[in-house]
C-alpha cells in the first residue's frame, strides 16, 4: 500500500475521451473527407483490393445530362451506391462506371431557346454547329451532376464516365443498329406513331404521359351503301324489303372528330349481338348491349316513359332485328359526308367500353382497366388506319390504305375537303358544327378522359402515320442458340454460325428472358411481361439531329435503301474516329466504302437518311457499349436498378439490344425503386413549393442526411420526404452518432492486441452484448444481400438505440467509469465495445459513407496502424460466435424484470421519494421461477437496475411473478461513484468513498496512479 498522499478522486474516474466529435459539423467534415478520399485515390485502391475476386456489376442507367440533380436523381444514385459499396464489402469486385444520357430533344430545345435569346435561329446554323452547341450543353450539365453525385459520397469512375455522345458510344450505337438489320428485325414502313405536332417529332412510348383531357364526344351516322348487292341483301334481311324507304345507318362514336376525314372503315366485334332499331323514318345499328345507353342520348323516347332506364325492355319494341356482328363483315357503308366507302370489318379489339384502344396501347393494364369500367360508344368503332394502332392493324388485315392526310405540324393536307390547312385540334369544333349542319351528327358532348400528352411540351399528342424505321417485335428468328463467352469472359453470340433451331421473335425471346431474370420486387416480372405483350413494334427513328444518325443511304437513281450491316460498320468506324458529327460534315460518298455501288441499279450516287435513332436506342445500347468496353466490367450485368418507369423505358430497350447482340437479357436482376413524394404523398413540384432540393439539404445538414433518409425509406414504394421527415432523420443520425461516440470514447487507452479479454473469460453481460451484435450482423448482411436496405437501417438503428444505448451502455457505464482502468471487468467491457465499434463502422459504411469512415479512423486498431486506410477497403464483419441460446433467454428475462423495476423507479421519482436511481433500494419479491433466475444474478442486479441496493425474497405461489417496491438506499453517497453504501466512512485513507471504490483505488495506486 502506498504511503503517498491519497489520489484526487475526480482524476481516478475513467471519463470517455475520443477525437470523434459529438457534433458532426458535416458542412466542413464531409468536403474534407472527400478530399482525403481523392488524395488516397480510394476508388483505385478499392479496385486493386478487389482484383481477382468474383465480380458483381451494377450497370448504371444514365441520367439525362440536361438539368441539375433533384431528390429523385440523388436517391437513385445513393441506392446504387449502397448496392456497390455493400457488394464490395461482401467480398466482390464491384466496379461502378457511371454514365450520362446526352442526346435527345430536351437538349435541342434548350439550345434553341439559348439561340433565340441571342436573336439567332437554329436554321441559321449548320447542323454540325448546332450539334456542337448541344454537345457543350450536355457536357456542362453532366459536369455539374458529377460534382453533385461525388458530393453525395458516391464512389465510381467519375473521371471517365460513359457518355452516349462519346465517339465510341455513338459508333457502338450505330453498329448495334447494324446488328438489328443483320438479324432481319429492321423495316421501314408507314405506321401510326405517337406524334407531337408542337415538337414535330415522333415520340417513344416512354415519352408520352397520360393526363386528363376533355374531348368532344360525337355520335355520327354512316349510311349503309344500298347500291351494292350485299347492301341490298342486308337491308332485305333487316326490313323484309329492300325498297323500304327508311335508310339504314351505322352509328359510330369517337372522341377525335378530326380523324373522321381519314375514316376508311368501321369495326365491329364478331361475337357481340347488334340490333337494328327504328327511329321514326331511319334505322340505326348499334351493339345490343348499348341500345339503352345510346338511345336516350339520341333523344329517342322510351316506349314506356315510366319504365326505368336500366330495364332491358325499354326500347325493345323498336328493335327490328338482332344479329351477330359477324353478319356485318365486309358490308360497305358510305362515309358520313365524303364521297367514299367505309368498310365494315370485324375485330376482337372492339369493346363495349367506349374508346378503341388506339390511344391506350401504351399501358396494357390501363387499357384493360378502361374496358372493365363503364359502357360508352356504340359498339361500332370508327377506323382510321393512319391514326391509331388497332386501326392500323385491322386496316392492314383488310387491305385498307394507311391514309394520313395530316402533316408534321398537325395540319390537314390539301386533299382534305372543307378543312385543308386547319390544325387538327382546332378543327375539332369546326368538324362538329359541320356535321351538325349536315344532319349526320346525332349527339355530341364534352368527354373527360385520360389522353396521351407529350412529356416535353405537355400538349396532347396525336397518332400519325409517317414513314419510320421500326424494329419488329414479331419477326421470327432462329433460336436455340447458347450464349458463349470469349477468352476474356465477354459474351459473344454464335448466331451467325448456327442458324438451326426454332424461330423466335424479339417478343418471344424477351418473354423467355423475363423468366430467367430476378425481379426485385417480384411483381416486376408481371409488369415487364405486360409491357412486352402489349408493346407494338419499336419505332426507332426521330426527325431530329442531336443523336446518332440512322446509318442508311438511298440510291439517287433508283431510290433503293442501302441498309447493309457492312456499310453500317464502315460508317461506325468513321464515327469512332470523328464522332457521329461526321454524318453531317461528310458527303454520302465520303461515308460509304470506296467504290460502293447500288445493288439494284449499279448507281454510284447516294443520299443520306436524315432521321436519327430514338434516344432509348442509345441508352439501350449501353450494355454493349459500356460493359464490353471498360476494363473490369463484363456482359451481362448482375443488376440494373432504376425507377419503375423504366419497365417501358431503359429495361425494355436494353432487353431488345441484349437480344439482338447476344440473345440474352443484359441483366441478371432488375431492381426498381419508387417515386419521391412529399410528406403527404403528393408529387413534388418546384411550383407547388413542396420539393426538397438535395443541394440545400447538403448545405444545411450534410449529404449523410440524404443518404440516411434514403436508407431509412422502403425504396420499393413511394418515398416521402419533407423538412419534418428530414428533421426526424437528423435526430436518428444524432442517436447513431452518439452510440458510436460512447463506444469510441470508452476505448481510450485500450489496445486490443494487449488488453482484449478472451471471449470465455468475459463477463456474461458483455458476452450477451456480443451475441446481440452477431444477430444484428446477420440481419444486416441478409438485408444487404437482398437489396432490403431499410431493414439494414432499422436493424442497426434498433441495435444502437435499444440494445446498446438504453440497455448495455446504460448498465456498463458505472463499470467503465469507476473500475480500475486495467481491471478485468473494464477490459471485458472494452473488448465488447471494440468489437461493436468496429462492426458498426463496417455495417454502416454503405449507408453512412462519411460517418462510418470517421468511426473507423477513431478505432484503436486504426490508430495502431493495423487497419486499412478507409473502412471502404474493409469487408463486413462476420458473426462468428456460437450462439448461446440459454444465455440469451436468461438475459431476455432479466431485461423484462429490469423494465418492471425501471417503471417502479420512475413512479418513485415522480413521488419525489428518490432523485437519481442510485438513491434507491429496490426490494424484489418473486415467484419461484423468477426468484431462481434473479438469485443466480443477485450480485449483478444493482448494476442491471442502476440502483445502490437490491434485496430479493421469495413470493408464495399465485401472488404474481414479480413485485417491486422502492425505498431510499441505506448508508451514504460515495463521493467517487455516487452509489450509496453503509460502509462509506469506514476507510480512513478514503473516508468519503464506498468499499467498491476503495478496492478500485487500491488497484490504481498499485498500478502507479491514475491512468
Ligand atoms: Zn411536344
Ligand atoms: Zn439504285
Ligand atoms: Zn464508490
Amino acid at each position: 500500500m502506498s504511503t503517498e498522499t491519497p489520489l484526487e478522486l475526480k482524476k481516478t474516474v475513467n471519463l470517455p475521451r475520443t477525437g470523434f466529435a459529438q457534433k458532426a459539423n458535416m458542412g466542413q467534415s464531409e468536403p474534407a473527407r472527400l478530399k482525403r478520399w481523392a488524395e488516397l485515390n480510394l476508388y483505385d485502391l478499392i479496385r486493386r483490393a478487389g482484383a481477382g475476386r468474383e465480380k458483381f456489376i451494377l450497370h448504371d442507367g444514365p441520367p439525362y445530362a440536361n438539368a441539375d440533380i433533384h431528390l429523385g436523381t440523388a436517391l437513385n444514385k445513393i441506392v446504387k451506391d449502397i448496392v456497390v459499396k455493400s457488394r464490395t464489402m461482401l467480398g466482390y469486385d464491384s466496379p461502378y462506371v457511371p454514365g450520362y444520357d446526352c442526346h435527345g430533344l430536351p437538349i435541342e430545345q434548350h439550345v434553341e431557346r439559348a439561340l433565340a435569346e441571342k436573336g439567332k435561329k437554329r436554321a441559321d446554323l449548320p447542323v454540325a454547329s448546332f450539334r456542337r452547341a448541344c454537345r457543350e450543353h450536355a457536357a456542362d450539365a453532366l459536369q455539374r451532376q458529377t460534382r453533385d453525385f461525388q458530393r453525395l459520397g458516391i464512389f465510381g469512375l467519375w473521371e471517365d464516365p460513359y457518355l452516349t455522345m462519346s465517339n465510341h458510344f455513338e459508333a457502338e450505337t450505330a453498329r448495334l443498329f447494324g446488328r438489328f438489320v443483320e438479324r432481319g428485325y429492321v423495316y421501314k414502313g408507314a405506321r401510326p406513331v405517337y406524334w407531337c405536332v408542337y415538337d414535330q417529332t415522333a415520340l417513344a412510348e416512354a415519352e408520352v404521359e397520360y393526363r386528363e383531357h376533355t374531348s368532344p364526344s360525337v355520335y355520327v351516322k354512316f349510311p349503309l351503301d344500298e347500291g351494292t348487292l350485299d347492301g341490298k341483301a342486308f337491308k332485305r334481311e333487316l326490313l323484309g324489303n329492300e325498297d323500304d324507304p327508311r335508310p339504314v345507318f351505322f352509328l359510330i362514336w369517337t372522341t377525335t372528330p378530326w380523324t373522321l376525314p381519314s375514316n376508311l372503315g368501321i369495326a365491329v366485334n364478331p361475337n357481340f349481338d347488334y340490333v337494328a332499331f327504328d327511329n321514326g323514318g331511319e334505322v340505326y345499328i348499334v351493339a345490343a348491349d348499348l341500345l339503352n345507353d345510346v338511345a336516350p342520348k339520341l333523344g329517342i323516347a322510351a316506349t314506356d316513359p315510366g319504365a326505368p332506364l336500366d330495364g332491358t325492355s325499354t326500347y325493345l319494341d323498336r328493335v327490328l332485328k338482332t344479329f351477330p356482328g359477324s353478319r356485318l363483315d365486309r358490308l360497305e357503308a358510305r362515309h358520313a359526308w365524303l364521297d367514299r366507302p367505309s368498310l365494315l370489318m370485324v375485330g376482337e379489339h372492339v369493346t363495349l367500353g367506349g374508346e378503341a384502344d388506339a390511344e391506350t396501347e401504351l399501358d396494357v393494364r390501363e387499357a384493360r382497366d378502361k374496358k372493365a369500367t363503364g359502357k360508352a360508344g356504340t359498339g361500332l368503332v370508327h377506323t382510321a388506319p393512319g391514326h391509331g394502332h388497332d386501326d392500323f392493324v385491322i386496316g392492314k388485315a383488310y387491305g385498307l390504305d394507311i391514309y394520313c392526310p395530316v402533316d408534321s405540324a398537325g395540319r390537314f393536307t390539301a386533299e382534305v375537303e372543307h378543312f385543308a390547312g386547319e390544325r387538327v385540334f382546332e378543327a375539332n369544333p369546326q368538324i362538329v358544327d359541320f356535321m351538325r349542319a349536315r344532319g349526320v351528327l346525332l349527339f355530341s358532348e364534352e368527354y373527360a378522359h385520360r389522353y396521351p400528352h407529350c412529356w416535353r411540351c405537355k400538349n396532347p399528342v396525336i397518332f400519325r402515320a409517317t414513314p419510320q424505321w421500326f424494329v419488329s417485335l414479331d419477326a421470327a428468328l432462329p433460336d436455340g442458340r447458347e450464349f458463349e463467352q470469349d477468352e476474356d469472359g465477354r459474351a459473344v453470340s454464335n448466331f451467325t454460325e448456327d442458324m438451326t433451331g426454332e424461330p423466335v421473335s424479339l417478343r418471344a425471346g424477351a418473354l423467355r428472358e423475363v423468366e430467367r431474370v430476378e425481379w426485385v420486387p417480384a411483381w416486376g416480372e408481371e409488369r415487364m411481361r405486360n409491357m412486352l405483350r402489349g408493346r407494338p413494334d419499336w419505332c426507332v427513328s426521330r426527325q431530329r439531329v442531336w443523336g446518332v444518325p440512322i446509318p442508311v443511304f438511298y440510291c439517287r437513281a433508283c431510290e433503293a435503301e442501302v441498309a447493309d450491316p457492312s456499310v453500317v460498320n464502315h460508317v461506325a468506324d468513321i464515327f469512332e474516329r470523328e464522332s457521329a458529327d461526321a454524318w453531317y460534315t461528310r458527303e454520302a460518298q465520303d461515308l460509304l466504302p470506296e467504290g460502293f455501288r447500288c445493288g439494284g441499279c449499279g448507281g454510284a450516287e447516294f443520299t443520306k437518311e436524315t432521321d436519327i435513332l430514338d434516344v432509348w436506342f442509345d441508352s439501350g445500347s449501353s450494355s454493349v457499349a459500356v460493359l464490353e468496353k471498360y476494363e473490369g466490367l463484363r456482359w451481362p450485368a448482375d443488376v440494373y436498378l432504376e425507377g419503375g418507369d423504366q419497365y417501358r423505358g431503359w429495361f425494355n430497350s436494353s432487353l431488345m439490344v441484349g437480344l439482338a447482340a447476344h440473345d440474352r437479357a443484359p441483366y441478371r436482376a432488375v431492381v426498381t425503386h419508387g417515386w419521391v413524394v412529399d410528406g403527404q404523398g403528393r408529387a413534388m413540384h418546384k411550383s407547388a413549393g413542396n420539393s426538397v432540393s438535395p443541394n440545400e439539404v447538403i448545405k444545411e445538414s450534410g449529404a449523410e442526411i440524404i443518404r440516411l433518409w434514403t436508407a431509412s425509406s422502403d425504396y420499393h414504394e413511394e418515398m416521402r420526404c419533407s423538412p419534418e421527415i428530414l428533421q426526424r432523420v437528423s435526430e436518428a443520425y444524432r442517436k447513431l452518432r452518439n452510440t458510436a461516440r460512447f463506444a469510441l470514447g470508452n476505448l481510450d487507452g485500450f489496445d486490443p492486441a494487449r488488453d482484449a479479454v478472451a471471449l470465455p473469460e468475459m463477463l456474461e453481460l458483455d458476452r450477451w452484448a456480443l451475441s446481440e451484435l452477431d444477430r444484428v450482423i446477420e440481419r444486416a448482411l441478409e438485408g444487404y444481400r437482398t437489396y432490403e436496405f431499410h431493414t439494414v437501417y432499422h436493424a442497426l438503428y434498433n441495435f444502437c438505440t435499444v440494445t446498446l444505448s438504453a440497455r448495455y451502455f446504460d448498465i456498463i457505464k458505472d463499470r467503465l467509469y469507476t473500475s480500475a482502468p486495467r481491471s478485468h471487468a473494464r477490459r471485458s467491457a472494452q473488448t465488447a465495445l471494440n468489437y461493436i465499434a468496429d462492426a458498426l463502422a463496417r455495417l454502416l459504411a454503405p449507408l453512412l459513407a462519411f460517418t462510418a469512415d470517421e468511426i473507423w479512423e477513431n478505432l484503436p486498431e486504426f490508430k495502431a496502424g493495423a487497419l486499412a486506410p478507409s473502412v471502404h477497403l474493409a469487408e463486413f464483419p462476420v458473426a462468428r460466435r456460437e450462439p448461446d441460446a440459454g444465455m440469451q433467454a436468461r438475459w431476455e428475462r432479466l431485461f423484462e424484470a429490469r423494465d418492471v423495476v425501471l417503471r417502479a423507479l420512475e413512479e418513485a421519482r415522480a413521488a419525489k421519494l428518490i432523485g437519481s436511481g442510485l438513491e434507491a433500494h429496490v426490494r424484489l419479491e418473486a415467484d419461484r421461477k423468477t426468484y431462481d433466475l434473479l438469485e443466480q444474478y443477485r450480485a449483478d442486479l444493482r448494476y442491471l437496475f442502476i440502483v445502490s441496493q437490491v434485496s430479493l425474497t421469495l413470493l408464495p405461489e399465485e401472488a404474481g411473478a414479480l413485485r417491486v417496491s422502492v425505498g431510499r438506499a441505506d448508508g451514504q453517497k460515495c463521493e467517487r461513484c455516487w452509489n450509496y453504501s453503509t460502509r462509506v466512512g469506514e476507510f480512513t485513507r478514503y473516508p468519503t468513498v464506498c468499499e467498491r471504490c476503495v478496492e478500485a483505488l487500491a488497484e490504481i495506486e498499485a498500478e502507479g496512479g491514475a491512468a
